[in-house]
This record gives C-alpha cells, structure tokens and sequence, in this order.
C-alpha cells in the first residue's frame, strides 16, 4: 500500500516534470499539492514522509480528526473546501496557512474580524469560477477584481493569487478555456497595482488535467486521485452547493 503512493508520487512528479518541458517552464516553479479529501492519516503521513508536505483538505472537520496524527510531521496545510463562516474558529486553530478558497466578502469580513482578535494573519487566494457551472463554489471572474479590492483592505489577509476547478470535461480545449481565464484574470489584476495584492500564484489543475493547467500557467497543482487512489464519496459531496455540507 505505501510502495502505491510512493509510486504515484513518483509518476506525479514525472508528468509535472514532463509538462514543463514541453512549456517551456522551470520545475521548481509548480508546487505540488496533496488534496486528502477522505484520505485516512496513516496514508497521508507516507506522502509526508517521502518528502511531499503541502496538503489540504476540503472539510474542517477532517483537518481536525487528522490533526493529531499528522502534527508530529512537519508539513504545511492550506486549505481548498468551502468555509462555512462558523468554522473560522477551527481553520485557524488547526494551523492552516493559506485559504484558497475565499469567494465571498461576508467571509473576507468575519476572517478579518477573527484574525484581528488573535493577532495572526493569513494568506488568501481568490476562487474564481471559470467554467460557469452552478455546482462549483466561487467567484464569478467578472466579480473578483471588486472582491479583491475588498479584501486588499482588510489588513490581517495577504492575496497571493487565485485559485480555480477548472471544467470536468475529457474536453481538453474546454478545460483550457478556464485555466486562460484564469491567467488572464491574473495578469488584469498584477497590471491593476492594487496595494498589498500580490499575483504571484496560480492553483489550477488536479489528477485528470494538470498538464493542460501547467502549460497554461500554474504554479499549484492539487491532486489527490492520482496519488491516493479513487475516492469512496462523489466529489458532489464537496463541491455542490446544493448539498448541505455540514
Ligand atoms: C479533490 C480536489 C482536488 C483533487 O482532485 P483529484 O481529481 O482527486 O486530483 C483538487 N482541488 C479541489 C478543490 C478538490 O476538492
């Protein structure tokens, strides 16, 4: 089971390796990052283990079951789910360093709020849905510019980029559509100059579509299927608004 993930591991590293060949981009400029969803502690302390320490989850309620297990281990956790304002209590608790999941200014607010009473500050990147489809949770693109210079005033968030799910489509020209716009949104903003917004990453792609998000510029691909294995809950169960996620 461990010699599984650590082969994955290493044909994920491969495939990135392999895509920034072909684009033309240096290695060291793409982060891989394990999405656990439903990942039980002892496998994600393998991926750990072997070196590979950015990971995230979808659910507060996983980040704290998994807590204990893997706090021994150094490691960074971000997080990528959708944040119910009553559990930024629990994102901030269980050390997570960057939300890639903020779309929303009454969330940026109660944050803010939060993060000035512990005196901490957090790192943020914009979810901005590309591919239009109602199921998935962030910003409309036409809408982000307004919400990061929201947020760009709220002194406890650092904007560091943007983050989107690109289109689940064996498409791959229509899933590149939603990693240019991405990249487009991101260079509209750096040419902006909004104060205290930085630009600098790109979180796009995950196991079915990480070659297409690399050649189109990202600097954070999220994979979990490709490394852990297929997952026992449909993804609806995480990224549909329409189900109570509780
Ligand atoms: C689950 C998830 C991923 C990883 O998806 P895979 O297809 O399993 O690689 C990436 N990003 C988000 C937001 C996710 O929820």
């Amino acid at each position: 089971m461990s010699e599984d993930i650590l082969q994955h591991l290493r044909e994920i590293e491969n495939r990135i390796q392999q895509a920034c060949v072909n684009s033309h981009r240096d290695p060291a400029a793409v982060k891989l990052l394990l999405a656990t969803k439903t990942v039980p502690a002892e496998r994600i302390r393998i991926a750990l283990e072997a070196g590979h320490t950015l990971i995230a989850e979808n659910k507060i309620q996983e980040l704290k079951e998994k807590y204990e297990a893997l706090k021994n281990i150094p490691h960074e956790n971000h997080f990528i789910g959708h944040l119910q304002t009553n559990k930024i209590k629990d994102l901030l608790k269980y050390d997570v360093t960057c939300l890639q999941s903020l779309d929303r200014w009454d969330l940026a607010e109660k944050l803010h709020q939060r993060l000035l009473s512990e005196k901490k500050t957090l790192d943020v990147l914009i979810q901005v849905n590309t591919s239009g489809e109602e199921s998935k949770f962030g910003i409309p693109p036409e809408a982000a510019i307004s919400l990061i210079e929201g947020v760009s005033q709220l002194s406890t968030l650092k904007i560091k980029g943007l983050m989107t799910i690109g289109l689940l489509s064996a498409e791959t020209e229509k899933v590149r559509a939603c990693f240019r716009l991405l990249k487009s949104l991101q260079q509209q903003i750096a040419t902006a100059r909004i104060p205290r917004v930085e630009m600098l990453e790109l979180s796009m792609g995950m196991s079915g579509d990480l070659e297409t998000a690399i050649e189109e510029g990202a600097t954070i691909v999220r994979v979990g299927t490709a490394v852990f294995g297929q997952r026992p809950t449909p993804d609806s169960y995480y990224w549909n608004e329409s189900v109570k996620v509780e």
